[in-house]
């Protein structure tokens, strides 16, 4: 199929792409649009047959559940069978934004969204783009990041035509997708809630509204061999194609590791991802991305799935990632860091 590329002008040409991404997803079709966390990969979350062909434009597993995502509250009535109180309360602080909640579903969401679960996830992105689409089609849009399954979430547009071009009818355009990783998961059906997989809504950030919510620890474990509880943390992940190891612990010690292996590696070609305040420490290595700095973690999160698609392009043998304190925000980095890494970690105390 011919993908076709829209770009919100801001005048009155708007709405006649509304309609038309509204007409393509009332026919079956996907469309994929910007998110504040991620590129998505939508079609009508009430229409099984869309939602097996998100899967099939993928090449998720079908047993990887999908998010709902949608452009007001009351949308969520009439999906799940209750809304606890917690999560009123973060509907109230958090929604619009990057924070998915799974409940228990109703008998309307189709078995294809929920991967044959009795659970449901769902979101309420806050991106300007995302929230017009969804409230001009008023229908649940299932939507799971506009990637090859396994690679590197996409937050770029050029990341999505990379891997979706000729698979998909449309591509909404909305530049640079600003959270840079995906939405924070809370399982609201279990009591205490628990996070199954951190985003930018942090533990801390939860905690104020509930000071009993946990973490699965799998997810941020690497040595933890247990079976993660969403479906989606237990396949490979945001994997570049080089082989990837991070380093942690003390900060001078990781950069003189690092160092090391550059200098250990001069048959390949090396990539290191670090940070603002130690990019200039390292030398001889082919490629160095800047992902931010340790003060600002938005910055990293925002590039870090970017940086490592760059580092396919270059075509790197090797990419040498620096770790960050897994605490707020450096923990859902760290996240998605270690799955880019198959779960290698060189820790230097
Ligand atoms: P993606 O949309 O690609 O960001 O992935 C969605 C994530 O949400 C995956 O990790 C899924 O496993 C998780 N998820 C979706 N629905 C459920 C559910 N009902 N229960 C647990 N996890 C879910
Ligand atoms: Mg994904």
């Amino acid at each position: 199929m011919k993908t076709e590329i829209i770009k919100f002008k801001g005048n009155e040409k708007d709405k006649k792409y509304l309609d038309k991404i509204k007409k393509t997803f009332e026919k079956g079709g996907l469309v994929v649009f910007p998110t504040e966390t991620v590129y998505g990969l939508g079609g009508n979350g009430l229409d099984a047959n869309a939602c097996k062909k998100i899967y099939e434009a993928k090449g998720r597993p079908s047993d990887n559940p999908l998010i709902l995502h949608i452009a007001e509250n009351s949308q969520i009535d009439e999906l799940v069978l209750e809304i606890p109180d917690v999560a009123k309360k973060c509907m109230e602080k958090f929604w619009p934004g990057p924070l998915t909640m799974i409940f228990k579903r109703s008998d309307i969401v189709p078995d294809a969204v929920t991967g044959g679960l009795d659970t449901v996830a769902i979101r309420e992105p806050s991106h300007k783009i995302a929230n017009k689409i969804l409230k001009a089609v008023h229908l649940p849009i299932a939507a799971p990041s506009a990637n090859i399954s396994g690679r590197p979430s996409p937050t770029k547009i050029e990341h999505v035509l990379e891997d979706l071009d000729g698979r998909v009818d449309i591509v909404v355009d909305g530049g640079k997708s600003v959270v840079g990783i995906e939405s924070t998961v809370l399982d609201v059906t279990v009591d205490p809630p628990m996070i199954l997989r951190p985003g930018k809504i942090t533990l801390e950030d939860l905690q104020k509204i509930s000071p009993d919510i946990t973490i699965d620890q799998s997810t941020i474990d690497a040595t933890n061999k247990k079976v993660p509880k969403s479906p989606g943390q237990k396949y490979k992940h945001y994997a570049p194609r080089a082989e990837a190891i991070c380093f942690g612990g003390n900060i001078d010690k990781m950069v003189l590791e690092i160092q090391k292996n550059i200098d250990e590696n001069k048959d390949k070609k090396v990539a290191v991802l670090a940070s603002t305040e130690t990019i200039d420490e390292y030398k001889n290595c082919d490629l160095k991305i800047n992902l931010g700095s340790r003060e600002h973690l938005e910055e990293v999160a925002s590039n870090l799935f970017d940086a490592l698609r760059h580092c396919d392009d270059e075509g790197v043998d090797l990419i040498l990632a620096e770790g960050f304190e897994p605490i707020g925000l450096g923990l859902s980095i760290m996240n998605r860091l270690l799955k880019a890494c198959s779960g290698r970690i060189v820790m230097r105390i």
